[in-house]
Parts: structure tokens; C-alpha cells; sequence
């Protein structure tokens, strides 16, 4: 006889949105699991700038937009989860930085530099005088602005080892090679697993929460909709020693930052810098040799004060997975909803992205919305101890990159 497991809630993939969404809805009393084919963290999440931002980032353009409304008072949100005061228990984990950083090289457009000094944004953006410079602005040659963003930065490795471990006994490793998910007549899925051991789960309801996995995974139960799209980057990683940790955008003279700068220390002390913004969307088009050229003359340019000669750089190419938009634009919300079936049949999964790690709470209170219009309501059930080992948790692209584990690992 075939052992049955059930759940209220089976989540698939262990990023940000999966590793969230468990917690928020085990908080809520729903039986939840959640199963991760690879390393938890593995896809975008640890590939991720770790910023947590307040949306000034989306308003280059000189105004607030629906993207920057969207996402105001998330670092808010966080910061209450990392005092274990939100719907997360984020104390263990730790912020890089508690602020992020806007820099221009000259004088801004009197239009930018207008709305960044206006009413709109004060209390999000704060212009710095040259005694408070970061260190690493602190040069005679430096003649830029620099402002200070609410934004702050997550060390990303220890945000997935808080939400993991506040989820021991929830979370299981699936080997798609003996595991296959199912879905009967009436669009209920269905995960049965034959390793020597053989037992199905079934769940109220499924959460597809495995990033860019998420197409493979709607295909796999015949859905239609939602769908999916990929946004290429090619970011590049600096390794060096140089004393300045840094966290900012440069303005450039487009809507996007020219360039974004995170830092991450390792454990042998010295550090990466991990280079984003447009200088990695364009990148997405160019070889890598190409982008790492583009990456050095950046650098070279905006702060030539800075000797990279001993510095070991690479590149990784990684997609940004979100719910299909008209023309690839970027979405500005957490999007969760209903899988259908190419009839129309309503299956019991639920696809989700966050689109930014930021939006990762407004992602679990949406799946928390979804299951509600369904009358799906927590049972307080404790969890199943399925056969399943646990899932390991996935290393940094640059420690991988540079064979050097993470200060904080
Ligand atoms: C370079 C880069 C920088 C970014 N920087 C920022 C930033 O600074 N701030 C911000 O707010 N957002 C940022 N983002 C966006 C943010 O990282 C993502 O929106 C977020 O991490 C997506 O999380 P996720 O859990 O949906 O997906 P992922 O992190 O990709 O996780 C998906 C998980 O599902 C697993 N999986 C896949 N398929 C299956 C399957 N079939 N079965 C089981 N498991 C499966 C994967 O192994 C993985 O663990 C950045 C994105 C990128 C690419």
C-alpha cells in the first residue's frame, strides 16, 4: 500500500518566494510544505543584489511612478521582520548595509536634481554634505552628489538560512527523476514519488514558486496561463582588497542606473563587488569578454582613483523570471494567481513570482489573498514527515566563482 501524505499547502521551489510564503502562511497555521529539486536559494535569490528598496530606484526619470509607489514602505516591512516584529521572523539574519547610495559623477539635470530635493521624496532620499561621504567618495578628484537612499541590503546567504531554519521539518529535496507532479480530472495536482519508497502528496492547494522552473512546472500540469517571462543579465563580480564596502546606483543619463555596486565580504577578507544596473542589461547582449571590458572602463571612469590590478573578475549570465508583461516591460508588483488549464479548467496551483526580492512579503500576503477566495482556511495540522531528506542551501555565484566561502557562510 502507497502511503498518502496531505497537506493545505505544497510549495515548489525554495527561493525567496517559496522560503517566504511557507513561513508567512505556517505563521497563519496553514500545513505547508515546500520541495526544492536543488540547493535552496540556488536560482535568482543568492544571485540577487540583496537590496531591499524603497522604489527611488524607479524614479530616474525625475517622478514618482507605479513602481516606486508599489514598494515605498517595504524596508519598513523588513526592518520590523528583522526586530521579529512582521509576519516573518527575520532575527538571525543579518543587513550588509543599512543603506544604500545614489551617485551622480557631475551636476544632475536640473530636473532630476529638482524632484530628488522636492517634498515628494523627503525622508526616502537624503543629499549628503561632503563630511558625510562614504569612504570611498571621500577622494579630492571626486566632484559628484551622493544621496542616501531608505533602501538597506540583506546578506542574502543568512536571509535564506533564517527563513530555513525557521521552517526545519517543512522543507524536502525532490529528485524529479523518481518524482512526478500529476493532475486528476477535477485540475487537482497531485506529487507522486517512487524512490524505493513509494507515497504521494496531496495538498489543497500547490504554490509554484520556482522562478524561472515556474514555466517547466506550468507546462508540466497543462496550464495556459499564467505566463512567463525572462529578462537576461549578464552581472560581473570583482574580487579584491580594496577597504571600501560600498552600496549604490549611478545615475547615468538614462531611467535605469548606469551601474549598481553591491559588496560581499568572504571569509578570507577580501571582498566582491558585484556589478549590476545597465551596465548588466546591456551586457545580456554582449560576450564576456565584452561586458567585463565595459565593467573595468566603468570603473576606471567613475572612480579612477582605484587600482583593480590584482582584482580576479567574472561574469554570470542569470534571467530574471516574471509573470509575461506587454513588450518584456519590467512588472512593478508581486503577481500570485490561479493556474487554468488550457480548457479553462481551474487547477489547484497557484504560479508566483515576487519580481524582486523586496516584494517577497506582498508576494506571500497575495497567496494568502488567492487561497482565501477559495475558502481554503488553515487546518493547524502539524507537518508530515515525508521520506524526503532535507534540501541543501545553495552557494553565492561568486564564492562559487571565486572558490572562497561568504564571510557570514
Ligand atoms: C542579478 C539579479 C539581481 C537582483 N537584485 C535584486 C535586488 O537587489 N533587490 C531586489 O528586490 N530584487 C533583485 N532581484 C530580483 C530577485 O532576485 C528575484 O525577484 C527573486 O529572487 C526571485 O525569487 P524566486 O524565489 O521567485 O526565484 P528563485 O530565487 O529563482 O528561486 C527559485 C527556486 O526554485 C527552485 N526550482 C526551480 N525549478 C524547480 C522544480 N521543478 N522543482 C523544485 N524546485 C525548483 C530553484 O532551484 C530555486 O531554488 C535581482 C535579480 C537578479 C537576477
Amino acid at each position: 500500500m502507497q502511503t498518502t501524505y496531505s497537506v493545505d499547502v505544497a510549495i515548489i521551489g525554495g527561493g525567496i518566494a517559496g522560503l517566504w510564503t511557507l513561513n508567512h502562511l505556517v505563521h497563519q497555521g496553514y500545513n505547508a510544505v515546500l520541495l526544492e529539486h536543488q540547493g535552496l536559494g540556488g536560482g535568482q535569490t543568492l544571485a540577487s543584489q540583496g537590496m531591499i528598496h524603497g522604489g527611488m530606484k524607479y524614479t530616474l526619470g525625475g517622478a514618482l511612478t507605479g513602481a516606486s509607489e508599489a514598494i515605498a514602505d517595504m524596508p519598513d516591512h523588513w526592518r520590523a521582520c528583522l526586530r521579529g516584529e512582521g509576519d516573518v521572523d527575520l532575527r538571525g539574519t543579518k543587513p550588509l548595509s543599512e543603506h544604500f547610495h545614489m551617485w551622480s559623477t557631475a551636476s544632475l539635470s536640473s530636473r532630476l536634481g529638482g524632484f530628488l530635493a522636492s517634498k515628494a521624496v523627503r525622508g526616502r532620499v537624503d543629499p549628503l554634505n561632503r563630511e558625510q561621504l562614504p569612504e570611498l567618495f571621500r577622494h579630492h578628484s571626486f566632484r559628484g552628489k551622493v544621496y542616501r537612499l531608505v533602501d538597506m541590503v540583506m546578506d542574502t546567504p543568512s536571509l535564506v538560512r533564517t527563513l530555513a531554519a525557521n521552517m526545519a521539518g517543512r522543507l524536502f529535496a525532490v529528485d524529479w527523476h523518481d518524482a512526478d507532479l500529476v493532475v486528476d480530472d477535477s485540475g487537482a495536482c497531485r506529487l507522486s514519488v517512487d524512490n524505493g519508497n513509494a507515497f504521494s502528496l496531496s495538498a489543497a492547494a500547490w504554490v509554484f514558486s520556482a522562478g524561472e522552473g515556474n514555466e517547466a512546472l506550468l507546462t508540466k500540469v497543462g496550464s495556459s496561463t499564467p505566463r512567463m517571462q525572462r529578462r537576461p543579465l549578464k552581472q560581473v563580480m570583482v574580487r579584491h582588497h580594496l577597504p571600501y564596502r560600498f552600496y549604490g546606483h549611478c545615475l547615468g543619463a538614462e531611467t535605469t542606473p548606469r551601474l549598481t555596486i553591491s559588496s560581499h565580504p568572504l571569509s578570507d577578507g577580501s571582498q566582491v563587488w558585484y556589478l549590476g544596473g545597465s551596465l548588466a542589461e546591456k551586457g545580456a547582449g554582449q560576450s564576456d569578454a565584452e561586458v567585463l571590458a565595459s565593467a573595468q572602463a566603468e570603473l576606471a571612469d567613475l572612480m579612477p582613483w582605484l587600482n583593480f590590478s590584482d582584482a580576479q573578475w567574472a561574469v554570470l549570465a542569470v534571467d530574471r523570471a516574471e509573470p509575461r508583461q506587454r513588450n518584456l516591460a519590467r512588472p512593478d508588483q508581486a503577481f500570485a494567481d490561479w493556474a487554468r488549464g488550457a480548457d479553462g479548467t481551474a487547477l489547484n496551483a497557484i504560479a508566483a513570482w515576487p519580481t524582486k526580492l523586496t516584494l517577497a512579503p506582498n508576494l506571500a500576503r497575495q497567496v494568502s489573498e488567492r487561497l482565501l477566495e477559495r475558502e481554503l482556511r488553515p487546518s493547524g495540522a502539524p507537518p508530515p514527515a515525508l521520506p524526503l531528506a532535507a534540501p541543501p542551501i545553495a552557494a553565492t555565484p561568486w564564492a562559487t566563482a571565486f572558490g572562497v566561502a561568504d564571510a557570514t557562510a
